[in-house]
């Protein structure tokens, strides 16, 4: 497969070559599609198989074209992540996608201070990064606002149960609409994440690498 047989808008095929990327991996071949048709997923994938390219990409192509003019820079996607190195991590690679689309890519996450990140949140965000703790933080101080959601990921989501997150995310949803497209990728699945997938996806697609 090559990345212009996924139907990603040129504006993404040519950051992905100016990037070097040859061809999609495994994940992103498979995922892109899915997620492009609107679907929830349930991927299981590891670090360096190319899972973050495989949610962003097509979340930043669907961002790409707001209903309405007024919705550029309102938190339409949310990827949630265990880390605040994941964090900086997956907003930097998200952005560099995003370079000729326009849009805004922000990270948040605790141990630092928050008015910084305000500061930038400010400024609009398409695409929030975030660690459960801070964003919850956010959200109960109505600093920031997840009404406009429409794509949820859950990046890493059995470290993030393992960090004891599970009570955060379930709060944080409730500030976000329950229509919208929810994409849970982790490196292992056991029960705990079907009974997580089970009570966040809706009729998801599965994938394992
Ligand atoms: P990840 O698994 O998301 O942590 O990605 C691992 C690394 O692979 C990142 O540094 C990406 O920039 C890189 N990468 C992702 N997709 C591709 C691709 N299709 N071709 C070459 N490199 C890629």
């Amino acid at each position: 497969t090559r990345f212009a047989e996924l139907n990603l808008c040129p504006e993404l095929l040519a950051k992905l070559e100016a990037l070097g990327y040859k061809e999609p991996t495994p994940i992103q071949a498979k995922a892109i599609p899915l997620i492009l048709q609107g679907k929830d997923l349930l991927a299981e994938a590891q670090t360096g198989t190319g899972k973050t390219a495989a949610f962003a990409l097509p979340i930043l192509q669907t961002l790409q074209a707001p209903q309405r003019q007024d919705e550029y820079h309102l938190i339409r996607a949310l990827i949630l992540v265990p880390t605040r190195e994941l964090a900086i991590q997956v907003a930097d690679q998200t952005l560099a996608y995003a370079e000729y689309l326009g849009l805004r890519v922000v990270a948040i996450y605790g141990g630092v201070r928050f008015d910084n990140q305000l500061r930038k949140m400010k400024r609009g965000a398409d695409v929030l990064v975030a660690t459960p703790g801070r964003l919850l933080d956010m959200l109960l101080q109505k600093k920031i606002s997840l009404q406009h959601l429409e794509h949820l990921v859950l990046d890493e989501a059995d470290r993030m149960l393992d960090l004891g997150f599970i009570e955060e995310i379930g709060k944080i949803l409730r500030f976000a609409p329950s229509q919208r497209q929810t994409l849970l990728f982790s490196a292992t699945l056991n029960s705990r994440i079907d009974e997580l997938a089970e009570a966040l996806l809706n009729d998801p697609q599965r994938l394992s690498m």
